[in-house]
């Protein structure tokens, strides 16, 4: 089968599993994990803040950013289409027990005049806006890049609000990869980030939230509060480290197919947005029986919508398999065309 559902679906390589089995380790709550501490010293360095924090999961890291960036009541406002108000659970009522306001905006960026526009003023009928989180790359929109100047632009204003800024960096080193920025020029506009070494970075598990010491120090209380203290993790961390030293200049690569993916099944007939990373949105008519018809030409993705589907390239994805992608694709829209 080629996997093409999620960048998450892929294996550790072999090197990887080494590296994980050569780890030192210690206990992680009492601080005394030497892979983990390199780990999250090296995340903090790549992001260009003072410290890091190694948790099981993006949707953890995000919430314990949405957990220091507010308080109990407060409003966090974020894009409709944001992972965080999307795909997590209901996390943010549940853990930190604040309330969402989603926001409109092209391709997943939000406009400084809507931030504006969505801030109530102090009065004791409103709720305190308190943090804006922001996605790059974004998911829903399809891997679509914040661009740096909309991402300050908009960080600017919250700032002069009063607000926080949480990045959802799952996908961060994505958008550096495809801009050729440096991904610390986007966090030095977010008081948080997260990012994820078990999307197209290709480790088994982890993820990590940066922010300043103080920050990263109540961040480790409400890991520990959130189930999310672990003890000799360094044996998974090694992992991520080797994904962050190793994984991130070939992300190109992905974006490379990607690219290669969307032209194939244009080509093919089908409508297809141009890829900026490593996320291929396509218009197939039906995509339940699309779905079902490429699975039995050998292909997985997953449905985006009732007549969408999302495919991501990733590292257990070569290019024999993108041309297998495209053929296997063009097969299912022949038979459409003959019905
Ligand atoms: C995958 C993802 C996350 C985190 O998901 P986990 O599965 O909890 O690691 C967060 N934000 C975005 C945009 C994601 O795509």
């Amino acid at each position: 089968m080629i996997d093409l559902r999620s960048d998450t679906v892929t294996r550790p390589t072999r090197a990887m599993r080494q590296a994980m089995m050569d780890a030192p380790v210690g206990d992680d709550v009492f601080g005394e994990d030497p892979t983990v501490n390199k780990l999250e010293e090296y995340v903090a360095a790549l992001l260009g803040k003072e410290a890091a924090i190694y948790c099981p999961s993006g949707t953890m890291t995000n919430q314990i950013g949405v957990y220091v960036g507010t308080g109990r009541g407060d409003e966090v406002l974020l894009h409709e289409d944001a992972h965080i108000f999307r795909y997590e659970a209901g996390a943010p009522a549940l853990l930190s027990g604040v309330q969402v306001r989603p926001l409109p905006g092209e391709g997943g960026i939000i406009a400084p005049e809507t931030l504006r526009a969505a801030v109530r003023p102090e009065n004791v009928h409103f709720p305190r806006p308190k943090l804006l989180c922001l996605e790059n790359t974004h998911n829903v929109a399809g891997g679509k890049i914040f661009p740096l100047e909309k991402f300050a632009a908009v960080a600017a204003e919250a700032r002069g609000l009063g607000i926080n800024v949480h990045l959802d960096g799952a996908r961060l080193f994505n958008a550096a990869m495809a801009t050729g920025l440096p991904a610390w020029e986007w966090c030095e506009h977010a008081d948080t980030v997260s990012v994820c070494s078990s999307k197209g970075l290709g480790a088994p598990v982890g993820s990590l939230l940066a922010g300043d010491e103080e920050t990263i120090r109540e961040a480790r209380r409400a890991r520990k509060a959130f189930g999310g203290g672990m003890r000799q993790a360094g044996v998974i961390a090694a992992a991520s480290l080797h994904a962050f030293e190793h994984h991130i200049e070939r992300l190109a690569e992905d974006h490379e197919r990607a690219r290669k993916l969307a032209a194939g099944l244009e080509k093919s007939g089908y409508t297809v947005e141009p890829p900026e990373t490593n996320i291929v949105l396509v218009e197939v008519g039906e995509a339940e029986s699309f779905l079902r018809d490429l699975a039995e030409h050998g292909v997985l993705a997953t449905p985006w919508g009732k007549s969408t589907v999302r495919m991501c390239t990733h590292l257990d994805i070569c290019d024999e398999e993108i041309e297998a992608a495209i053929e296997a694709a063009s097969r299912v829209a022949a038979v459409f065309t003959q019905l």
